[in-house]
């Protein structure tokens, strides 16, 4: 067993604060890792906070995890110690079912063990994420990282924000000749941006921030559009191949819907923690238009995307934060005050 520093959230309502528990021993397909940076992902303070249900207490949020391997099991075959490597949002699933054989373990059919808010395959016990100094992740699990080493922290929000845009703009054969919209210039919202932009489409930015303008420029996108200024809106109806939907509160999908030219899809990878109002019928039967959703991506695929970002020098716009500025990042975060993802650097997590 390894003893552990972490920063865990007692309750829905408890401020995190420092927690301290021991990680399995590494078995012969793991690799433990000395963790460097943690991204903090809007989905950490929906589980920390309970607003999705099923959060198990204590909770240690983080899945956009970089660091250096520091101990391999002995079958462990492409990793050695001193490797910079990522872990994502799984840290295993059944490796048996169809949507694993195919590479997808996000949609395994016997549920995938998430980084935190386990449960861990085998023993039912909860999983303990990057807000942490060290974890034990097996081997097929565990990317490599392509970048170099002054890159880390930036690369670290790739293991969500970035495979959750990459594969949905995947999916949906995004490239050259699209004009491709992304909604909300957050964490997930600006990585869409970017890797959007290198596949070729034409990216147009919806925010509802009218100060993100110049960002969303620099970042990449053709065209900024204030989704609340309605004349902006109109100009682009029924113009849209694709719109990839990153926005973490209920909101109007109708305005986004009228955009899509005939047969475009909006995919929905924002996860609000109550209900969209329901869409009109009408605009989606007009157009044969279509509302789908997408969840992370598989192993693979995140292998994928971190080749595609270290090719195309992608890396996230961060701001660096220490461990106990926690819930002011968490706060900043619901005010839409993120630019564009924070990163804890886990040196500031002592005991
Ligand atoms: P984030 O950094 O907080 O960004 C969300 C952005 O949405 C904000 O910056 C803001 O952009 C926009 N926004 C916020 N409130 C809004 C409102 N009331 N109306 C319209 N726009 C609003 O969050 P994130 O980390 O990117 O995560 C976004 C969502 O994706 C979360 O719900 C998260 O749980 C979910 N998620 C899903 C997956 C998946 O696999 N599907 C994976 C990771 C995260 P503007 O200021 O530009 O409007
Ligand atoms: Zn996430």
């Amino acid at each position: 067993m390894t003893p552990t520093l972490a920063y865990a959230a007692r309750s829905a309502t408890s401020p995190l604060s420092p927690f301290s528990f021991e990680r399995r021993t590494p078995g012969e397909r793991d690799v433990s890792i000395d963790i460097l940076h943690c991204g903090v992902c809007h989905s950490d303070l929906h589980t920390a906070r309970g607003e999705w249900g099923g959060t198990l207490f204590p909770c240690v949020p983080g899945h956009e995890i970089v660091g250096r391997v520091s101990a391999v099991g002995r079958l462990v075959s492409r990793f050695k110690m001193g490797d910079l490597v990522g872990v994502g949002c799984m840290v295993d699933s059944c490796q048996h079912c169809q949507p694993c054989t195919d590479g997808l373990e996000q949609y395994c059919d016997n549920g995938f063990t998430g980084t935190y808010n386990g449960p861990e395959q085998g023993t039912g016990a909860n999983t303990y994420g990057g807000y942490s100094n060290h974890i034990v992740v097996r081997e097929s699990f565990v990317l490599r990282i392509a970048h170099t080493e002054d890159r880390l922290a930036e690369v670290a929000p790739l293991l969500c924000a970035g495979i959750t845009t990459y594969s949905p703009l995947r999916q949906w054969n995004v490239g050259p000749g699209h004009k491709v919209g992304i909604v909300g210039l957050g964490g997930l919202g600006h990585m869409g941006v970017k890797i959007a932009a290198a596949m070729g489409a034409h990216v147009v930015l919806f925010t509802t921030s009218p100060g993100k303008r110049e960002d969303g420029l620099r970042l990449g996108a053709r065209e900024v559009v204030v989704s609340k200024n309605a004349d902006e809106m109109a100009a682009h109806a029924g113009s849209f191949d694709f719109i990839l939907n990153t926005v973490a509160a209920p909101h109007d999908l109708d305005a986004f819907l009228v955009l899509l030219k005939l047969d475009g899809t909006m995919t929905l990878v924002g996860a609000p923690a109550s209900p969209h109002p329901s869409p009109g019928v009408f605009n989606l039967i007009m157009k044969r238009r279509r509302l789908a959703g997408s969840l992370i991506g598989g192993i693979r695929e995140t292998q994928e995307m971190l080749d595609f970002c270290a090719h195309h020098g992608i890396v996230s716009d961060i701001e660096t934060l220490r461990m106990d500025q926690i819930e002011t990042a968490y706060e900043r975060m619901l005010k839409s005050d993120v630019r564009y993802r924070f990163v804890i650097d886990m040196a500031t997590l002592t005991a």
